[in-house]
């Protein structure tokens, strides 16, 4: 069933769109059946839970934070994560940066656009990711690289507000590379609206529950 999911969704999407396989609350099984059927890109949100797959499973694997990061926890995933999406701070970023420097290491990852018409707790303003970006350059800031913009649609059942966002988050996210362009992620598109995103310019989706199944 994963294996069926994982190619239905592979099929049905440009080659060069990033599937991200949200495997958290899942098994090490679940991960390995979609695994098997080619997958190696994964998100998890906790931090904790993703280093302990991260140790038990293949390591080709390529593990990607898509919840929101807790600063003190950063240390645990930098010796291994190869994205992480949800920075909505200068203050990760410079612990990033310290961790990645401490692992010898650039660890890419993605600011986090608050484009939700609804209240939500996490996320930045086009002017504070620019803020962001320009104290990055002002402080040398090496063992980071900021590769795009991470944006989550509005948990709704009205599309429209969402395809709403989504057009915003893809004219921020070109209004941005004109001054940064090094951005090139733009991570946007979960299970019920990744065809949505796409279409909007999205090229990550981060996919679970329709590869998975619901999570209890
Ligand atoms: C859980 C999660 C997803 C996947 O959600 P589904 O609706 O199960 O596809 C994507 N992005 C983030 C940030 C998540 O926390």
């Amino acid at each position: 069933m994963i294996q069926k999911k994982i190619k239905e969704i592979r099929d049905s999407i440009n080659k060069d769109i990033e599937l991200v396989a949200v495997s958290k609350t899942k098994s090490k099984k679940e991960i390995l059946e979609a695994y098997n059927a080619g997958q190696k890109v994964f998100g998890e949100n906790k931090i904790q839970e993703m280093t302990v797959k991260h140790e038990e499973l293949p390591k080709d694997i390529k593990w990607h934070m898509v919840g929101h990061v807790q600063s003190n926890k950063i240390k645990y995933m930098a010796p291994y994560v190869e994205l992480v999406h949800g920075i909505d701070s200068l203050k990760s970023v410079k612990i990033l940066n310290k961790e990645a420097k401490k692992n010898n290491r650039v660890i890419k990852c993605l600011l986090q656009l608050k484009i939700s018409e609804e209240f939500t707790k996490f996320g930045l303003s086009k002017i504070e990711i620019e803020s962001i970006l320009n104290s990055i350059n002002i402080l040398g800031l090496k063992n980071i690289k900021v590769a795009g913009i991470m944006t989550i649609g509005s948990f709704t059942e009205n599309m429209n507000v969402v395809i709403k966002e989504f057009e915003k988050s893809k004219k921020i996210f070109n209004e941005l590379k004109i001054t940064f362009p090094n951005l090139k992620i733009l991570s946007m598109g979960m299970s019920n609206d990744y065809k949505i995103a796409i279409k909007h310019g999205s090229n990550m989706i981060r996919v679970g529950s329709l590869i998975f199944g619901k999570r209890i």
